[in-house]
């Protein structure tokens, strides 16, 4: 096995299993440091969004309504309960990689990374960018392919015309040892 694949398996350990993982390894200071880098990074974010004022014409009329379940709150705007994150692809991508490249969380797929978004965060558009983040990663592709490679291709054997047109050997074994011969040769016509 290599380093890769070895990373492939830390990846697929889910969030509260890692959390619990760093406790026990080193004690709970490095669980309060990540999750006060969490949270310092959660607020730059938020700084950013207070910068940005501009606000696309879905949000405005979410807040026309004046319906509770959107407002604006200390220069940010709630749609739904949940940040609206302004037009401005840097920050969004910000967003996007959070909730998909850090190793803890893993590269997951659109739906997950919907899942992670949605706690906090929204904007119109956000399920074509989640899926077009989570197409276009790097990483995700050459996974992909590490995967299709380690699967033997399977070949449809076509169907001979007289008998011996075709052979295939093939050898079954190890087996446990009987009377000194340990395996089982297999000849089909
Ligand atoms: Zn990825």
């Amino acid at each position: 096995m290599d380093t890769k694949e070895d990373n492939q398996d830390i990846q697929m350990l889910k969030e509260e299993l890692w959390i619990r993982r760093t406790t026990s390894q080193d004690g709970t200071p490095i669980v309060l440091l990540r999750q006060e880098h969490l949270k310092i990074r959660e607020e730059g974010i938020q700084e950013q969004i207070k910068k940005i004022q501009t606000r696309e014409q879905e949000v405005t009329r979410q807040l026309e309504k004046k319906d509770r379940q959107s407002w604006e709150e200390n220069k940010i705007v709630y749609i739904n309960g949940k940040i609206y994150v302004p037009r401005n692809r840097q920050l969004r991508d910000e967003i996007l990689s959070n909730n998909h490249n850090p190793p803890d969380v893993g590269h997951p797929g659109q739906h997950r990374i919907m899942e992670l978004i949605k706690r906090n965060y929204w904007w119109p558009g956000i399920h074509n960018d989640v899926q077009k983040y989570a197409q276009g990663c790097q990483e995700c592709q050459q996974n992909k392919v590490q995967h299709i490679k380690k699967v033997a291709p399977l070949y449809l054997l076509s169907t001979p015309k007289t008998p011996w047109e075709e052979i295939s050997i093939d050898v079954i074994g190890p087996l446990p040892r009987l009377e000194d011969k340990n395996a089982i040769l297999v000849v089909v016509d």
